[in-house]
């Protein structure tokens, strides 16, 4: 069995689950869980030596519920058709959750992306856009790709240049790809939107007494003991703001090996320690690991994985010490692994739900880019001038004289930055509750996984009912 094969029997299996505590008919279930369109296409790109070298790239939409279809794309040796429909149907699940209004897709080509120069992806990522465009499986009203493992917001810039060149006068065009860089049409804090949106997630939960006390844990953030493992965009942003937050990062785990210290490591001082010698190990302040597996076994109260898929398995979750696994990666922990957490009581905040950030910000981003103007742009200055003139009113009636720092703190108008993380706090903290009144409305029988599951498939189910049967 491939990697990817498993984990497509994964997500499957955790949507059968969840659809025994749901009411809707096993036929809509079926329809609901299938992939709708998988394309696959092999084409050839010459390496800067000469050499011809054939690709193998796939990108599949499991559904059309709602339009465009949205998912990264992955650059990775393990894609292959299993993997990007796992993916994807992940993607329309997490879509539901946060009430962002597109199916699930995704895509990948199967290389290791670190084995190409820059001008070798370029030419490999234009090609792939170009046999998207072919067969309609890329526009902003189609399918609107996003990064994911080994691709960013340069790929992004090349995908967008692409499709603008071959849609010439397409006034939307830009709206085919989220997480470009700003000045080619991104919106600012997309970049560190899952991370933020992984720590929003995780606050929320924490938040809650009740559940805390249950595992033995105070409520809040500060203080708690936090390991991630693997520091790219996802988890370096999340570990980022847990540590602004007051949680202790006890472990950080990466590639190369896994570093730990009880009382706490200086992320940017790792970071910088790793960008100087290129590896994790040795980093000021900190134990190195025997193997990098091991940082997921540490003393913790939170473990973010945020690597890659079935890191967490039958075989180490026994020995997970965690109180609370924040999936911060897609399908990090495998169904077996699950219920041994269950069992030991360690709860699971679920892919679909934590790491919705990224797709949430896309989703703005998309907005921005059909409404063709900056968020923030027509407001600022107007509210601006609107506190002003509050405070003045406030200084005329109790004849207290504001400084001008607090004029400035007091009157100042939303940024783009701000609107988007505002938009993004208020999304992880409203999708959180009704996935924890299903699992309390199910308890016992449901873990918070299974929960969110339900929650996406009523969503979902509902379209589908909405939508009805054409023709
Ligand atoms: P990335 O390539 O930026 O980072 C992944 C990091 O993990 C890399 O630094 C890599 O060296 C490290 N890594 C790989 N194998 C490891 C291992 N065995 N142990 C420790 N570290 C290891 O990718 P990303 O965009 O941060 O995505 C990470 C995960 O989050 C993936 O599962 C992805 O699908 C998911 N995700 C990403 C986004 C996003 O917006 N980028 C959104 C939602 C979910």
């Amino acid at each position: 069995m491939t990697l990817g094969a498993g984990f497509l029997d994964q997500v499957n299996r955790a949507f059968d689950h969840a659809a025994k505590f749901t009411v809707h008919d096993p036929t809509l279930l079926n329809n609901i869980k299938a992939c709708k369109n998988l394309f696959y296409t092999s084409f050839p790109i010459k390496r800067d030596d000469g050499r011809i070298e054939v690709m193998h790239a796939w990108r599949a939409e499991h559904s059309h519920h709602k339009l465009p279809c949205k998912g990264g794309i992955r650059y990775a040796e393990a894609v292959d058709a299993d993997e990007v429909q796992a993916l994807a149907a992940l993607m329309t699940y997490k879509c539901a959750l946060v009430d962002v209004p597109f199916g699930g897709a995704k895509g990948g080509i199967r290389i290791d992306p670190r084995r190409y120069s820059v001008g070798e992806l370029e030419r490999i990522t234009r090609r792939y856009v170009f046999e998207l465009v072919r067969k309609n499986f890329i526009g902003p009203g189609l399918d609107v790709p996003a990064p994911d493992v080994g691709t960013g917001s340069r790929e992004m810039a090349w995908i967008a240049d692409t499709y603008t060149q071959l849609r010439p006068g397409e006034l939307d065009a830009l709206g085919c790809v989220t997480a470009k860089p700003v000045s080619a049409g991104g919106i600012r804090g997309r970049t560190e939107a899952t991370g933020r949106g992984v720590f929003f997630g995780a606050r929320e939960v924490c938040r809650v007494a009740e559940d805390m006390k249950e595992l033995g844990l105070s409520p809040g953030i500060e203080g708690k003991r936090v390991v991630v493992q693997g520091l790219g965009n996802v988890g370096y942003f999340a570990a980022k703001f847990f540590q602004a937050a007051g949680a202790i990062l006890v472990g950080l785990a990466e590639y190369e090996g896994a570093v730990a210290n009880p009382n706490g490591l200086d992320l940017e001082k790792v970071m910088a320690h790793r960008r100087e010698r290129g590896t994790l190990l040795g980093a000021p302040g900190a134990k190195d690991l025997a193997r990098r597996e091991d940082a997921l076994e540490l003393e913790c109260d939170l473990l973010v994985p945020a690597a890659l898929e079935r890191v967490i398995t039958a075989e180490n979750a026994p020995r997970v010490k965690a109180r609370i696994v924040v999936e911060g990666a897609n399908g990090p922990t495998t169904l077996e692994a699950d219920e041994i957490l269950a069992r030991k009581g360690v709860m699971v905040i679920p892919d679909a739900y934590v790491n919705a950030g990224g797709v949430t910000v896309s989703y703005f981003e998309w907005v921005k880019n059909l409404g063709h103007v900056r968020f923030g742009r027509m407001q600022k200055r107007y509210e601006e001038g609107a506190y002003t003139r509050l405070l003045q009113t406030v200084e005329g009636v109790t004849s207290r004289k504001f400084t001008p720092e607090e004029v400035e703190r007091v009157t100042q108008g939303p940024s783009e930055e701000d609107l988007v993380r505002s938009g993004l706090e208020e999304t992880m903290i409203g999708a959180y509750h009704p996935i924890r009144e299903t699992w309390k409305q199910h308890r016992g029988e449901v873990d918070l996984r299974t929960a969110a599951m339900i929650v996406a498939i009523d969503k979902v189910a509902q379209s589908y009912a909405q939508l009805g049967i054409f023709p």
